[in-house]
């Protein structure tokens, strides 16, 4: 495998591959763009084509090409190596014999066997494929997506995966199959049972978990206890707070018009595709979440939220919009008719899919007209833009757009300007704080992989790199005396903690002298420590 990791890196040049994501600009004999892993105006992501390494020097990201696909693509190191193969056309040679495999292979490969079993089954039940047809699903779309029925009982997966030699934990461990608590049958069953089955994938396409639809019963619903759709269990390959669905169908798609489309459910999201809308991804079974947000940017800061046309969805689009504003996403929302969804609205009529997707509007004019709609008494309006509209103003990062916004607002409502921007003076920055198991951004990632080092190591490290990236940027540039400031401050902080060191080691040599009464020796020490001091003193100052 070594290997094969030079040789991709021999055929493939960084600048091409980052240049497959973000616009880079020339900048010396580098290159920069704004950086894809944390937020900012300003460029000062670097990619270095004689090095073949990129270096954020805002948030401290860096790296080769490998560790790009695996931070831009959420992929880890074997998936962004297959990626990378595929790209630069090197067949990797695996020489894992099925002992060496990671329980990760193995895993991968137990839910690619449940898929194909999936898929089999699908064509062998009548009713679920009736279903299928019902929602409009065509033929094409099934085979692209893969998806399948779990058959109406108890073993029949997980039967099929044993016969085929697949171990009982790696089947347990993929979230395939469980054992129940209380009883005193420990023998696994089958999670997915009477359900279409919906595989989710990683952005490579390979199988990761799945998702499984109820199939409704004429003759009343006999699992009413049962959710409507039931996902895999999070696994060491599944986060669900972090998986886009659809993600690897629609990420070239999303790059290429410059926007995407968010929708909620699978149906949705399958329909969306076979419409057209290729720039589509769902959340799997979850709200939308600042770690799916901050992926989806990589790929484009538009955003289109297209949920369902009711006061859930509404409110599952409020959530999202603030959550998207405050990543410095443009926001538009589409207006559902009263009660449908996506895959209702599609399969009745994609071409209206279409026009209401073209027709969204930016989010604070969308509930402005909800508002709007509902409110007849205009007191009631101005009170409830205050409360709703205005904390979602206040956390765009753009002057213009504020007072865009601001003017609109004004001219709708007949309130002064004056009053909004008084007001918006006043009010709270929306709450844009995620569920508490989507906290875990790729940025914490980058700050922990320094923090082992010292102070004084990390510091050193980055006056190294300073000087490497001015070897190649364009002398007095902007960012060549960015780098200047940088580096003066760095050596001010040096020495700081240089002298600090030195002092620490006077004021011992000092208690050493005290003890052993050496008063020519204290009276040398006493000055010296005096000048380390004012020299400490100084360095403050001059921050
Ligand atoms: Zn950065």
């Amino acid at each position: 495998m070594r290997g094969d990791v030079d040789t991709i890196k021999e055929r493939l040049d960084i600048t091409e591959v980052v240049s497959g994501y973000i616009k880079l600009e020339k900048a010396g004999t580098s290159f920069k763009a704004r950086c894809p892993f944390h937020n900012e105006k300003s460029p000062s992501f670097f990619v270095s084509q004689t090095r073949q390494s990129f270096y954020c020097f805002g948030c401290g990201a860096k790296g080769d090409i490998f560790s790009f696909i695996e931070e831009m693509e959420g992929l880890d190191f074997r998936g962004a190596l297959k990626l990378l193969a595929e790209k630069a056309g090197v067949e990797i040679e695996y020489h894992a014999t099925s002992e060496s495999k990671t329980e990760k292979d193995k895993i991968f490969f137990v839910l690619e066997e449940a898929t194909k079993f999936f898929e089999k089954e699908l064509t062998l039940n009548d009713s679920a494929r009736q279903y299928i047809i019902s929602r409009g699903i065509n033929e094409e779309t099934v085979k692209s997506w893969r998806i399948g029925y779990a058959p109406a009982e108890w073993r029949s997966l997980y039967n099929h995966l044993r016969n085929l030699g697949h171990e009982e934990g790696i089947i347990m461990k993929a979230g395939l199959a469980r054992v129940s608590d209380g009883s005193a049958n420990k023998e696994p069953y089958d999670v997915f049972r009477d359900r279409i089955i919906f595989p989710l994938a990683d952005s490579n396409g390979s199988i990761i978990a799945f998702s499984g639809r109820i199939l409704p019963r004429e003759s009343g619903n006999s699992k009413g206890t049962e959710p409507k759709y039931l996902n895999s269990p999070e696994t060491i390959l599944f986060t669900k707070s972090e998986v886009l669905y659809g993600l690897d169908k629609a990420k070239d798609h999303i790059r290429k018009r410059d926007y995407a489309v968010l929708v909620e459910g699978q149906m949705d999201l399958v329909l969306s595709h076979q419409s057209g809308i290729r720039n589509t991804i769902a959340s799997s079974g979850t709200a939308f979440t600042r770690a799916h947000l901050e992926r989806l940017k990589r790929l484009s800061s538009r955003i289109i939220l297209a949920f369902d046309g009711d006061l859930a969805g509404e409110r599952a689009a409020q959530k999202s919009a603030i959550l998207g504003i405050s990543l410095d996403l443009e926001v538009k929302v589409s207006n559902l008719p009263e009660g449908l969804d996506p895959a209702e609205v599609i399969r009745q009529d994609s071409q209206a899919w279409n026009d209401i997707l073209r027709g969204s509007l930016p989010s604070v004019e969308f509930f402005f007209n909800k508002i709007e709609e509902r409110e007849k008494d205009q007191r009631k309006i101005g009170k409830r833009v205050e409360k709703e509209i205005l904390p979602i103003i206040k956390l765009m990062n753009s002057a213009i757009e504020q007072s865009h916004f601001v003017s609109m607002l004004s001219k709708r409502t007949g309130i002064k300007e004056e009053m909004f921007w008084e007001d918006l003076k006043k009010v709270k920055r929306a709450d844009t704080s995620s569920p508490p198991d989507s906290n875990l951004d790729s940025r914490d990632e980058i700050t922990n992989r320094a923090s082992h080092l010292t102070h004084r190591e990390q510091i050193e490290e980055r006056l190294a790199l300073i000087k490497l990236w001015r070897e190649e940027l364009p002398k007095s540039s902007q960012e060549d005396l960015l780098l200047d400031k940088e580096e003066a401050e760095l050596n001010n902080n040096l020495s700081r903690i240089l002298s600090r060191d030195d002092l620490k080691k006077l004021v011992l040599e000092l208690a050493r002298a005290e003890a052993s009464k050496d008063t020519k020796l204290i009276k040398k020490l006493t000055l010296k420590i005096r000048k380390v001091h004012s020299q400490i003193r100084d360095l403050e100052e001059k921050r």
